[in-house]
């Protein structure tokens, strides 16, 4: 039987989670992180495309590292040769889906990089924001360009496996926690990191896949990696 030790679902399906045991832990964002978070979420900015840029230069950031660990360890790639992004989305449930087959995240990053150590860019971000010194495009220049998915989602999981730890879930609904567990499922990416945005009912705009794809083209001119789209026959 299923139990879950708190609200969250870790994006699984009602027939998953019936099969699945997950035992999350909560974790507290760092003050600042909060702050920022609450800055994101109810933001009135325009431009929210703007997380879809973030996100890919996540994940060539990733792809990066482990092409880099590969020159001298060649057993790094085996889990998952092939290097690309891949965005998909699931319109029934309202989720847009980033993948990537970087270096993923063990847990310790996991807690660490989304919203346990704040760097010192949040409360710099923070103050440029309210001195409007900076708006948030500037975001991925402070080193805190994650959190930019609050901007069109109100809940995000990331699903992540690093070669030297197993996959872990992170939920967040914005704000003051977030939980992990790890995944019941085992390793299901062999390697990086997928994330699901469960978008806010006014941004179902990034579930279309001509919006999409023009994002796309325009984000990843920098980008050394290919990036698939995945697209529903019309
Ligand atoms: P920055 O990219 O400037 O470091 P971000 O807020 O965009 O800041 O990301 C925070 C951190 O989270 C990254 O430095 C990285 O360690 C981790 N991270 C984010 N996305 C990914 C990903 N797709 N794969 C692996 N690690 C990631
Ligand atoms: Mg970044």
């Amino acid at each position: 039987k299923f139990v879950i030790q708190d609200d969250n679902n870790y994006g699984f399906t009602k027939e998953e989670t019936e099969k699945l045991k997950v035992t999350g832990e909560k974790h507290e964002f760092q003050t600042e992180v909060s702050r920022l978070m609450k800055l994101i979420i109810n933001s009135l900015y325009k431009t929210r495309e703007i997380f879809l840029r973030e996100l890919i230069s996540n994940a060539s950031d990733a792809i990066d590292k482990i092409r880099f660990l590969s020159l001298t360890d060649p057993n790094a790639l085996s889990a998952a040769p092939t290097l690309n992004i891949t965005i998909w989305t699931d319109k029934d449930n309202k989720v847009l889906t980033i993948a990537d087959s970087g270096i993923g995240m063990n847990k310790k990053q996991l807690i660490e990089n989304l919203g346990t150590i704040a760097k010192s860019g949040t409360s710099e971000f923070l103050n440029a924001v309210e001195d409007k010194k900076a708006d948030m495009n500037l975001i991925g220049q402070f080193g805190v360009g994650f959190y930019s998915v609050f901007l069109v989602a109100d809940k995000v999981v990331v699903t992540t496996k690093n070669n030297e730890d197993k996959q872990y879930i992170w939920e967040s609904h914005a704000v003051n926690d977030f939980t992990i567990a790890e995944d019941p499922r085992g390793n299901t990416l062999g390697r990086g990191t997928q994330i699901q945005l469960f978008l806010k009912d006014d941004a179902l705009e990034f579930l279309d896949d001509g919006v999409l794809r023009g994002l796309i083209l325009k984000y990843s001119e920098f980008i050394n990696f290919p990036i698939w789209l995945w697209t529903t026959q019309t």
